[in-house]
């Protein structure tokens, strides 16, 4: 594994690793997910969580209300929580939001927001200007109305996405873009880079899309996606087109050296690899569904406590405990590719039904991803 080079990092992420590294050493839930709702206004094909205002009603267990939100905060505060998303479905159009957020800023939580942009107005934009979270993550989706209706099931959005984003940076307001390539939109990759680029704005692009399992538990391995082969070759073209040419090859030399950093996946996935699960979740950090379930990630339905019943403190014990007993399949464990791979417990049960099964699909994109470093590398030399 490589060494983290301290003296090449901004000191904001010097800090953030080794606050971190401590937390998992500890224990200590320094960061938090709240997924405030299910619902969303886009329909995305591939989406892992999306439900309508109908299921949620009709579900056994009920949407957490803005007290369980602010009992559990103030709980997680006391506990060691510092950093915060909230995301969804869309969090915006839960119906407290902005009481919720207001009384999390107040608490003093780093606060970043995953959500579509669409309903991100000048009244949101005004508010955020004067109480700025850390961060807004937006999806982008696709160069225009075309793609959003064909991947995402909505009219006529892009251009609110579109001012939204322009309106945040105008506004002083952190954004990043995050998207989701799929067959649907992999025609607008190079136009979704360029627009990032042109504002200057990071965007991270994910060409693994998890099966949503959590949506229907009948799809364990089942997304409307790429092939692994598809996945591989469009995750490598983003890498080249965003990063440059220079990064490119140093990245492909990280793979034949057995070796390179996990893009595309959520900021949790980053911790070093120690046998058990990949990652901070359960370790420094969780995640809250809308229905009150405490899970490692919320890729992850399994292992989870209720904080219906459970105050947070014990709860997070218990999780803690339960993370520790995750295992990854011996095969991943023992594969001279697993450092390129990143195979973590969340992707083997969405692609097998089991945190220790094999998921073939990651084993094909690693192959390729292999095969093409080769090639590339093999005809410079
Ligand atoms: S379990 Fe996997 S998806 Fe979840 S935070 Fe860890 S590495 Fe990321
Ligand atoms: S998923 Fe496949 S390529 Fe990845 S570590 Fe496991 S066996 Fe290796």
């Amino acid at each position: 594994m490589e060494a983290v080079n301290m003296r090449e990092m901004p000191p904001s992420r010097a800090l953030t690793d080794f606050l971190y590294r401590k937390a998992s050493h500890l224990r200590i839930p320094l960061s938090g997910t709240f997924e405030l709702s299910p619902v969303c206004n886009f329909s995305c094909r591939m989406c892992y969580v999306r439900k309508t205002r109908e299921e949620v009603r009709n579900s056994p267990r009920k949407i957490m209300t803005l007290e369980d939100w602010l009992r559990i905060a103030r709980e997680a505060r006391e506990e060691g929580m510092l950093y915060l998303l909230l995301t969804g479905g869309e969090p915006l159009l839960w119906p407290d939001f902005w009481t919720l957020y207001d009384a999390l800023i107040d608490m003093g939580f780093l606060i970043s927001i995953n959500t579509n942009g669409s309903l991100i107005d000048e009244a949101a934009i005004a508010h955020f200007r004067k109480k700025p979270p850390q961060r807004i993550n937006i999806t982008l989706y696709g160069a225009g109305d075309g793609t959003y209706q064909n991947l995402c099931g909505i009219r006529g959005v892009f251009t609110k996405v579109d001012a939204a984003i322009r309106g945040l940076k105008e506004a002083g307001v952190t954004v990043k873009l995050n998207c989701s390539l799929t067959p649907e939109n992999a025609a607008d990759l190079d136009w979704i880079i360029d627009y990032a680029q042109a504002r200057d704005v990071v965007v991270s692009v994910a060409t693994y899309m998890f099966p949503p399992v959590r949506r229907d538990p009948e799809r364990f391995g089942v997304n409307e996606r790429f092939t692994p082969e598809e996945s591989a070759a469009y995750l490598m073209r983003y890498l080249r087109r965003d990063r440059g040419e220079e990064a490119y090859q140093h990245y492909l030399k990280g793979i034949l050296d057995g070796f390179v950093e996990p893009p595309g996946l959520d900021e949790s996935c980053v911790d070093p690899v120690d046998g058990q699960i990949r990652c901070r979740a359960g370790k420094a950090s969780f995640w809250i569904t809308w229905d009150g379930w405490l899970t490692p990630c919320g890729m992850m339905p399994e292992p989870k406590v209720d904080l219906k019943t459970e105050p947070f403190a014990g709860a997070w014990k218990a999780l803690t405990e339960l993370a520790a007993g995750l295992r990854l399949s011996g095969v991943c464990d023992k594969c001279a590719n697993k450092d390129i791979c990143h195979p973590c417990a969340a992707i083997a049960y969405a692609e097998t039904g089991s945190s220790s099964g094999i998921p073939t699909y990651m084993c094909r994109a690693t192959r390729e991803m292999c095969r093409v470093a080769r090639e590339t590398l093999g005809s410079e030399m």
